[in-house]
């Protein structure tokens, strides 16, 4: 026997209209790129996302289109966010930061008819637009848009505010993002408003990121990145006041952000919250954060030292996450059971570095090379999933499918430990794993203890082939600005952490990381430029 609810499509017209008719005086703060502050409305919002939406129309959008971004975080963006997928189209964000060739390739592979970009970006479509056919090109601008492109607000302005989106099936597309294609050709996941909703329920619960409409929440993240891990639509679903940093992502520029807006939640990948963290260290009780609940972290590993200097020294709280483009992102959160509230604050510690708990609707399994890892907190296996808000295929890519299991899961390509809570803990991407004389060594262990040294700013170890042991670990290190330390000092510091095989064979000292366009540390590269090394006999 069927149920007798109704049949009420998941949408994002639904999460639109919420937002502008009952919170319709809530604001949305962005920074524009000359740093003044530009403020509007939900209300305001609300009309001019409609009105682009009927310009979308009026310039042929037809269902399906795919509609590109080229912009840094800002209210015309999240106007985009919710106007492309109403009037039928595919919203599909570009990261500036990829090389021209990736950008172009990105546009052809999705085949986008139309892009939205940043006049302060248009140095960067210049470099690929001889490689692309979009039908127009549209503005985000603050003075004159050059030739052959139109501008946004010319555009929008002489349209109704009224927009009927029409019925939308929730399974339709709303928006696509590319992986970074840190390994192989970059390969689209395409979301459904349904899972676009759904993901925006489950990160709002209080043990997920946990959102109100009394929050206020400035996703540092960029919305070229897995649509700034959701936080437009989720926070546009609770009704929430948002702030946008645009182009000035520098730790002084946030910080006044945080503190004048008086910020409840933020989130962004480490490297900006390592940068946020010296910054506050040179300069402490000079921005009021008290308003700041919890930033969020993800992206890659939040450092256990990171952790504990917020906490410690600034009272602020990291809430660690994991995901990847592939889950629309959020796929796990490490938040402390209350059960473990009491354990001694070492373990706490230790627990909050973990990438936590899988979100409601995230089914996980650790896959070992004889089967299921234990959940001991030793054993690893690769971490599989799925869910409503996964992928199950990429965008005409079936060379790919050997990323999904024939029984339903997506082989993620990161390799966990699960602890008898169940709380999972990333060793190593399968790709950067280093196996010395048959045992698995982790890369990212060793990153986090080096991480902890007080002169190390960052850490990348990487495996390097060696004549008898298959690979040994070397870590490279950037030290913090005017701190020294020596190889035999970093070694003396890992010897009690670890075991004698699982320490790094050399130290390479480097003025910085190589880095993917997402803040990642680039493995490849580093190998690459380690390909040479030769173990001292
Ligand atoms: P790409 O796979 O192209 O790098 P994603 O942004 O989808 O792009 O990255 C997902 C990957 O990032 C995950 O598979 C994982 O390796 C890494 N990652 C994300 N969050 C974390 C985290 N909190 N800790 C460690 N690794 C993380």
């Amino acid at each position: 026997m069927n149920g007798l609810m109704m049949d009420y499509p998941l949408t994002l017209a639904h999460v639109l209209d919420r937002a502008g008719r009952y919170f319709p005086k809530q604001e949305i703060v962005s920074r524009r790129p000359d740093r003044s502050i530009h403020r509007t409305t939900y209300g305001e919002f609300h009309r001019r996302a409609g009105k682009l939406a009927n310009a979308l129309r009026r310039l042929g959008l037809a269902s399906g289109d795919r509609v590109a971004t080229l912009a840094w975080n800002h209210s015309r963006h999240l106007e985009a966010y919710f106007a492309v997928p109403l009037a039928g189209g595919v919203l599909h964000t570009l990261n500036p930061r990829l090389s021209a060739q990736d950008l172009a390739y990105m546009v052809n592979d999705a085949d986008d008819k139309i892009i939205l970009v940043d006049d302060v970006l248009l140095p960067v479509l210049d470099k690929f637009r001889s490689e692309i056919r979009p039908r127009h090109v549209i503005v985000f601008g603050h003075g004159a848009t050059p030739a052959g492109a139109l501008d946004y607000e010319q555009l929008i302005e002489p349209q109704s505010a009224d927009f009927d989106p029409g019925p939308i099936d929730e399974e339709q597309a709303a928006g696509i993002c590319y992986t970074s294609g840190t390994t192989g050709r970059p390969k689209g996941v395409l979301y459904s408003h349904r899972a676009l909703v759904l993901h925006s329920l489950i990160s709002a619960l209080p043990d997920s990121i946990g959102l109100s409409q009394a929050d206020v929440v400035m996703p540092v993240v960029p919305m070229f990145h897995v649509n700034a891990w959701g936080l437009p639509f989720s926070c546009t679903m609770v009704g929430c006041k948002q702030v946008f940093p645009g182009p000035c992502l520098d730790p002084p520029s946030l910080l006044a952000l945080l503190a004048e807006e008086k910020v409840t939640c933020t989130a962004g990948v480490p490297t900006i919250w390592l940068g946020i963290l010296e910054t506050l260290d040179k300069n402490p009780g000079a921005y009021d954060l008290k308003a700041l609940k919890q930033m969020v972290v993800g992206g890659s590993a939040a450092p256990p030292a990171m952790i504990e200097g917020y906490e410690k020294r600034h009272g602020l709280h990291i809430l660690h996450a994991w995901g990847m483009t592939e889950m629309s992102p959020i796929g796990t959160i490490c938040r402390v059971k209350s059960q473990l509230r009491s354990a001694p604050a070492a373990e706490q510690l230790r627990l909050r570095a973990t990438q936590g708990l899988p979100v409601p609707f995230v089914e996980l399994r650790a896959v070992g090379e004889d089967g299921p890892a234990a959940w001991d907190g030793k054993s690893m296996g690769e971490l599989q999933v799925r869910g409503p808000c996964i992928a199950k295929s990429y965008f005409q890519n079936p060379a790919e499918e050997d990323k999904f299991t024939r029984d339903g899961w997506f082989r993620t390509g990161d390799i966990v430990t699960v602890d008898p809570e169940g709380y999972i803990r990333i060793t190593d991407r399968s790709k950067d794993v280093i196996k010395s004389g048959g045992e698995w060594i982790s890369s990212v262990d060793l990153e986090n203890a080096l991480m902890g040294h007080p002169a190390v700013k960052e850490a990348a170890v990487v495996a390097i082939k060696h004549p008898k042991w298959d690979e040994r670990p070397v870590a490279c290190v950037v030290l913090k600005e005017g701190q020294r330390a020596s190889e035999d000092e970093l070694r003396r510091f890992l010897q009690p952490l670890f075991a004698k095989y699982q320490l790094p064979d050399a130290y390479v000292f480097m003025e910085q990381l190589p880095r993917t366009a997402t803040g990642k540390f680039l493995k490849t590269a580093l190998r690459q430029q380690l390909k040479d090394f030769k173990f001292s006999a």
